[in-house]
C-alpha cells in the first residue's frame, strides 16, 4: 500500500469537525421531499447556468429562479429534470458535481444519475428523509464530534450543532419600530445607540451561553466607520421613525458590525470571514480586510474559502497576523486541485495550527453532499501529507497523521474553544 492510500485509510478513521455549514434544524429537512432535482439546485446550479441552461433567460444573478424551480415539488419531477438533464455532461467533471456523485453512490447506492434511474434514486430519497437522517449522515458518515451551522434560528436540538451567527442580524437595522419592541421584550428600553450597544453586549453573552461560537461576515471593501457621534445622531433619527436614506443605513452598519467585532474579541467568539469566489467576487477580495486584522488583534477570525482565487494572499494573511486562520470549508468542491496546491504552500508558509481542514458548506435541501465533499477533503488532506513524507518534511506516517488529526479536529476544536 501507498504512503497515500495507508494516509487515507487512516484519515478516514478520523474524528473531525464539519467547521461550516448553513444547515437548518433537522425538522426542516424532514419537512421536506427532497428528489433528484435538489441535488443539482445548490453550487451545480451555479455550474449548469454556466454551462449555458438558462430557462427564462436567466443569468447567474437570477439563480434563484432556477433553484426554487429546481425545489418546487408541484412542479412534475420529469419537467424539472427535463430542464437540466441535457447539461448534466457539461458539469460532470467539476468538483461541484464530483461530490454529489460520490454521495449519490455512498448513501444512495448509485454511480449517476440518468432517466433511467431519477425517479428510483427520487424515491429512495423520500424513503431515506425520516428522523435521524442528521445522525446518519453527519455523525455516522462523516464522523462529525461537533457541527458549525450558520442558520437563522439556533435551536437545533441537536448537542453537536454549535452555531455561528450571521452579524447582520443585529448589524443591519432594517425597521426601528420592530427593533425597539423586540428589544423592550428583553428587558432593554432603547433610547440611543449606546442603548443598543448594551442590548448588543447582553444580546452576545446570551447567544455564547446558548452554545454560540462565532458570529459571520463577508469581505467587502474597508471603509472606516463614523465617529459615535456622528453614528448615535443617525440611530436617534431612526428611532424617532424619519426614514434613513441608504448611505445613513449604511453608515450604522458599518459602525454597528465593527462594534460587534470587537465585542467578539472580547466575549471569545470568532469572527468567520467569507472571502472570494462569489458572484462579483472583486468585492469579497481577502485583502479587504486587512484593517479589521491590524486593528482588531484581540479577536479571532476565520477566513474562509482560501479566499478563492486569492489562495496565495491568503497565505500570507495568516502569516503575517497572529489573529487570522484559515478554514477550508467550501474550499474541496469549488476546486480541489488549488486546494491541494495552495495547501502544499500552506505548510511553506503558515503554522499549521491555523488551519481547518474542512467544512461541507451546503443547505438542508442536498445536505447528503457533505459526504462527497468531506471524501474530497480527506483526499486532499492524504495527497499534500504524503508528498510531504515523501520529501521527507514529514518524518512519519504517524506524524502526518498526527497533523490531519490536528486539522480536521484539534484546531478547530481549540480556534472555536468547541470543548
Ligand atoms: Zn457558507
Amino acid at each position: 500500500m501507498s504512503i497515500y492510500e495507508s494516509l487515507l485509510r487512516e484519515i478516514r478513521a478520523l474524528l473531525i469537525v464539519d467547521a461550516h455549514e448553513h444547515l437548518a434544524p433537522e425538522k426542516v429537512r424532514l419537512s421536506l421531499k427532497p428528489d433528484v432535482c435538489f441535488l443539482f439546485s445548490h453550487y451545480t446550479v451555479n455550474d449548469l447556468i454556466s454551462a449555458g441552461c438558462r430557462p427564462w433567460g436567466i443569468t447567474a444573478r437570477e439563480r434563484w429562479k432556477l433553484i426554487d424551480f429546481l425545489r418546487n415539488t408541484s412542479i412534475p419531477l420529469e419537467e424539472r429534470f427535463k430542464v437540466i438533464e441535457p447539461y448534466i455532461k457539461y458539469i460532470k467533471y467539476g468538483t461541484y458535481y464530483r461530490a454529489l456523485k460520490i454521495a449519490l453512490k455512498e448513501v444512495y447506492g448509485y454511480d449517476e444519475v440518468n432517466w433511467s434511474n431519477y425517479k428510483e434514486i427520487s424515491d429512495k430519497m423520500k424513503e431515506e428523509n425520516k428522523p435521524g437522517i442528521y445522525d446518519k449522515i453527519l455523525v455516522e458518515k462523516c464522523r462529525a464530534k461537533y457541527v458549525l451551522p450558520q442558520w437563522s434560528e439556533l435551536d437545533f436540538e441537536k448537542k453537536y450543532m454549535r452555531p455561528v451567527v450571521w452579524v447582520n442580524k443585529l448589524a443591519e437595522i432594517k425597521d426601528f419600530t420592530g427593533l425597539k419592541i423586540k428589544c423592550r421584550e428583553e428587558g432593554f428600553d432603547v433610547r440611543s445607540l449606546d442603548d443598543y450597544l448594551n442590548y448588543l453586549d447582553f444580546k452576545l453573552d446570551q447567544w455564547k451561553k446558548r452554545g454560540v461560537v462565532g458570529l459571520k461576515t463577508v469581505s467587502m471593501p474597508y471603509r472606516e466607520p463614523p465617529s459615535f457621534d456622528k453614528a448615535d445622531r443617525v440611530f436617534r433619527k431612526g428611532l424617532t421613525s424619519f426614514p434613513l436614506d441608504s448611505s445613513e443605513r449604511d453608515l450604522l452598519f458599518i459602525f454597528i458590525r465593527e462594534k460587534l467585532i470587537e465585542l467578539a474579541g472580547k466575549k471569545d467568539l470568532v469572527v468567520a470571514v467569507h472571502a472570494g469566489v462569489w458572484d462579483d467576487f472583486r468585492q469579497l477580495d481577502p485583502r479587504h480586510n486587512i484593517p479589521l486584522f491590524q486593528k482588531y488583534p484581540e479577536t479571532k477570525f476565520d477566513l474562509y474559502h482560501m479566499g478563492m482565487p486569492w489562495v496565495r494572499d491568503t497565505a500570507f494573511i495568516a502569516k503575517n497576523y497572529h489573529n487570522v486562520y484559515l478554514n477550508l470549508c467550501w474550499s474541496h468542491i469549488v476546486s480541489s486541485h488549488m486546494t491541494v496546491s495552495g495547501l502544499l504552500e500552506y505548510f511553506d508558509i503558515v503554522p499549521i495550527n491555523k488551519i481547518i481542514a474542512f467544512g461541507g458548506d451546503y443547505l438542508v435541501y442536498s445536505f447528503e453532499k457533505v459526504v462527497g465533499h468531506l471524501r474530497i477533503a480527506e483526499e486532499n488532506i492524504a495527497q499534500v501529507l504524503s508528498k510531504l513524507v515523501e520529501e521527507k518534511r514529514i518524518s512519519s506516517l504517524n506524524e502526518a497523521l498526527e497533523v490531519a488529526r490536528m486539522l480536521f479536529y484539534e484546531n478547530p476544536v481549540k480556534i472555536y474553544g468547541l470543548e
